[in-house]
């Protein structure tokens, strides 16, 4: 007996709030009943109902090589016949970090975690650890996880859901926390001259992403770079979205490297680990070694370094070579073209934001450059558009903030189920 996506649901709701495990699954920025995956290979997801659909979330990010890749399925399964977990350092944990520090040159050190918001909220432990300092300074509408000092302003669900900060973080910790808007270096020097003594850390996503994709004005993360040196605060690069994403050494690898800097600490999720739960912070080694049980800033995790997402992982960035992100900057164009020709002809406000092969499309007029004009976005044109392309088989992020995520497993069946269903949608758009 299969049951129904609604079924399914109405008895997740029953013993799951909001009936899911993290909250846009849920659907409710766009309405209607969540899809319930069954399985998926490559680019395509199977639902519980049998529906077949272009995948073009790729689980928010992590399946760059597309669903249940031969090469990574035989590596978990080989790990996993050795045990899914010892809790004692293992050799594929040992292998991933050294491949990690082959390919990102200014990193020494690399600690795994389970998730990005655990890299993330140990990358600031331990800048407050290194500087003796307690504030942090965000950006409005950049997601750094859910931990409580980087909640405030956040992208991703905290965006999509429209929710003000959220209860349940005290005041004392908002506090610790500086909202900048996003791209504005003269704010951030003036609030390094206000507390530059008081700053242990700036956080970014190099190129956010958790707002819709906004590209960094010229000159923003290296700015960012020589406020942080001036003032003795730590310059953390949060790459769990585009570390290994918009290549071999993710946005650093594109910018940093050619421009000659680099943040001191990064911090990885996604695709390190290859759609098992596993995550990094890393940086040179003197600022590292401050972790337990090398220095004294404590951190540790049951399940970190977990054999099987060490696999996982090690299996992707092996096959993530140069050739395999020209070819997602290809088809990230292709998708790109299609979209805004077909919200085009159906007289659809909109703007494209890319950075590399990562895009996102916004229901707006206004250029995009923040969390302020990204929300000037018309959800009821996304809903309408959400619904009827995912009607026709394309599965998008279920919310106007987020990126479109292409994956190596998109070939020309794929784009021409996408390009067929588009213009319905645009009109669906339109109204
Ligand atoms: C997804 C994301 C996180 C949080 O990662 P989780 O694994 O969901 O905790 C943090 N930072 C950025 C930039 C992200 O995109």
């Amino acid at each position: 007996m299969t049951s129904s996506n609604a079924e399914l649901f109405e008895r997740a709701r029953r013993v799951m709030p909001g009936g899911v495990s993290s909250p846009v699954r849920a659907f409710g920025a766009v309405g209607g009943t969540p899809r319930f995956a069954a399985s998926a290979r490559g680019a395509w997801i199977t639902d519980v109902e049998g529906k077949q659909y272009v995948d073009l979330v790729g689980s928010w990010g992590p399946m760059i090589l597309g669903h249940a890749h031969p090469e990574v399925v035989a590596a978990v399964q080989r790990t996993v016949g050795e045990s899914s977990s010892f809790g004692a350092p293992c050799v594929p944990e040992l292998e991933l970090a050294e491949q990690i520090v082959r390919l990102i040159e200014p990193v020494q050190r690399v600690r795994f975690t389970s998730s990005g918001t655990e890299a993330v909220m140990t990358a600031v432990r331990l800048a407050r650890g290194a500087t003796g300092r307690e504030l942090i300074i965000k950006f409005a509408g950049c997601y750094h996880g859910h931990s409580d000092a980087l909640l405030a302003a956040a992208g991703s669900g905290v965006a999509t859901l429209g929710l003000p900060d959220s209860p349940g973080v005290t005041a004392g910790t908002a506090a610790s926390t500086l909202v900048l808007p996003y791209g504005r270096l003269d704010l951030v020097e003036q609030a390094f001259r206000a507390h530059g003594d008081r700053i242990a850390a700036v956080v970014t996503e190099p190129v956010p992403a958790n707002m819709g994709v906004i590209a960094p004005p010229p000159g923003f993360n290296r700015g960012l770079r020589e406020l942080c040196s001036l003032h003795g605060a730590v310059f953390i690069a949060d790459e769990v979205l585009t570390g290994f994403r918009l290549s071999p050494a993710g946005y650093w690898g594109l910018a940093g490297r050619a421009e000659g800097w680099s943040p001191d600490l990064f911090t990885f999720g996604k695709v390190v680990g290859g759609g098992l739960p596993m995550s990094a912070v890393a940086g040179a080694a003197e600022l590292m070694d401050l972790l337990a049980p090398a220095g004294p800033v404590y951190q540790a995790g049951t399940l970190s370094g977990n054999p099987a997402a060490a696999a996982a992982g090690l299996a992707t960035l092996n096959l993530a070579d140069d050739a395999l992100y020209a070819r997602l900057d290809h088809v990230g164009a292709r998708l790109r073209e299609m979209v805004s020709s077909a919200l085009g002809q159906a007289g659809v406000p909109h703007r494209i934001n890319h950075w590399g092969n990562l895009f996102s499309v916004f229901f707006t007029a206004a250029e995009v450059t923040d969390y302020d004009t990204a929300k000037t976005q018309d959800g009821a044109a996304f809903a309408r558009f959400f619904h009827a392309i995912l009607d026709q088989g394309v599965w998008l992020a279920p919310s106007a903030f987020e990126a479109w995520f292409v994956s190596d497993a998109l070939g020309e069946r794929e784009l021409d189920v996408i390009a067929k269903a588009l213009p319905p949608a645009a009109r669906a758009a339109a109204g």
